[in-house]
């Protein structure tokens, strides 16, 4: 087995291990050659939140032009899928769009841009001009660099990476559970979630997150790499795997919240897709396409079956506060 790939100084907290080497996986590789999504499994995922968008903008009063936004679109899979329903059911919406992606490789890039002619690409959130935006993020916060705090000896300590191995160091943070548990901190997905929540409440829009993780805060190690299709050890592995954790709906809940915007849900993948209608949507296409019914069944029962992505994976909107519910999260308690 080669040397862990070395990334700048040898000791590197792991939010920042795990930033550089995630920025290295996505530039030099096909992440679809590890891992699948919702989007490559069936079209009628990016079907169902096109149409969610189209919804939206109607409800946040039909502005003439809006960005529809997709952070971390992989191979563009899903905004095709969401843009070809748009154009067909909601001709109006698909005019008023313009589509900005927010990739940060090169290579990812060139793809969307096969699928998706004429989007246009940034770096970062920041950089996508003003205006009312709906934000589609799939599997884009699991990305983001986590921190860890283990316990041991009844004191908390901070994991840190150096020469693929783990090095603690001496942390203060909250909380007293028994020697061996490990907790994480997304501050990097909640300080994006923050960023996007100041935007949607200042200039409109809603945003529609799904990703896999609990709807609460929890203890415990989320973090894990996948290399060849198969998990590997996150430390040996550094840019050569996808390196990912869970996210914590509630702590990005929570600073959607404190930066001033409404959160919706999290509510499970399953049940969110179910009430925007998979079934009645996957029941047209397979009586369309015959051939393909098994097939577009049972990639419909892999989305939203909650023994496969259904109950894992959850959906969270952020819209501005005092707004009604936008679809799929009606009448939640
Ligand atoms: N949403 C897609 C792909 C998920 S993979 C799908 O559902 O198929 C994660 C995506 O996020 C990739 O496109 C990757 O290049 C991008 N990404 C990861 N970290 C990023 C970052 N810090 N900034 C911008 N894009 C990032």
């Amino acid at each position: 087995m080669p040397p862990p790939l070395e990334f700048g100084p040898p000791e590197l907290r792991l939010d920042a291990f795990m930033a550089r080497a995630n920025a290295a996986y996505y530039a030099n590789h096909d992440p679809f050659q590890d891992f699948t999504t919702s989007p490559e499994i069936a079209q009628v995922f990016g079907e169902l939140l096109g149409l969610w968008a189209a919804v939206t903008w109607r409800q946040i009063g039909a502005p003439a032009q809006v960005k529809l936004v997709e952070a971390g679109p992989g191979r563009g899979t899903l905004m095709r899928d969401a843009l070809r329903a748009a154009s067909r059911v909601a001709p109006d919406f698909h005019a008023a769009c313009d589509v900005h992606f927010i990739e940060t490789s090169p290579r990812l890039r060139e793809s969307q841009a096969a699928l998706v002619p004429g989007a246009h690409w940034h770096d970062a959130l920041d950089n996508v001009p003003d205006g009312p935006a709906l934000v589609l993020a799939n599997e884009f916060l699991d990305a983001l660099p986590i921190r860890q705090f283990e316990r041991s000896g009844g004191v908390w300590s901070e994991r840190f990476v150096a020469h693929g191995r783990w090095v603690l160091r001496p942390a203060v943070i909250a909380g007293t559970p028994e020697d061996g548990t490990v907790t994480e901190r997304c501050e990097a997905a909640c300080a994006w979630t923050a960023a996007l929540a100041v935007r949607l409440a200042r200039q409109g829009g809603a945003a529609l997150i799904l990703d896999y993780g609990p709807a609460r805060s929890a203890y415990g190690d989320s973090l894990q790499a996948l290399r060849f299709g198969k998990p590997a050890d996150p430390l040996q592995a550094a840019g050569e795997a996808d390196l990912t954790a869970h996210v914590d709906f509630q702590a990005i809940a929570e600073a959607a919240r404190a930066a001033g915007a409404a959160s919706w849900g999290p509510i499970t993948q399953g049940h969110f897709l179910n009430r925007l209608g998979l079934a009645q949507r996957t029941r047209r296409l397979a009586e369309a396409n015959p051939a393909r019914a098994t097939e577009l069944m049972q990639a419909a029962e892999r989305l939203g079956a909650p023994s496969r992505m259904g109950e894992l994976f959850k959906a969270l909107a952020i819209t501005q506060a005092g707004t009604e519910p936008p679809p799929g999260f009606e009448g939640l308690t």
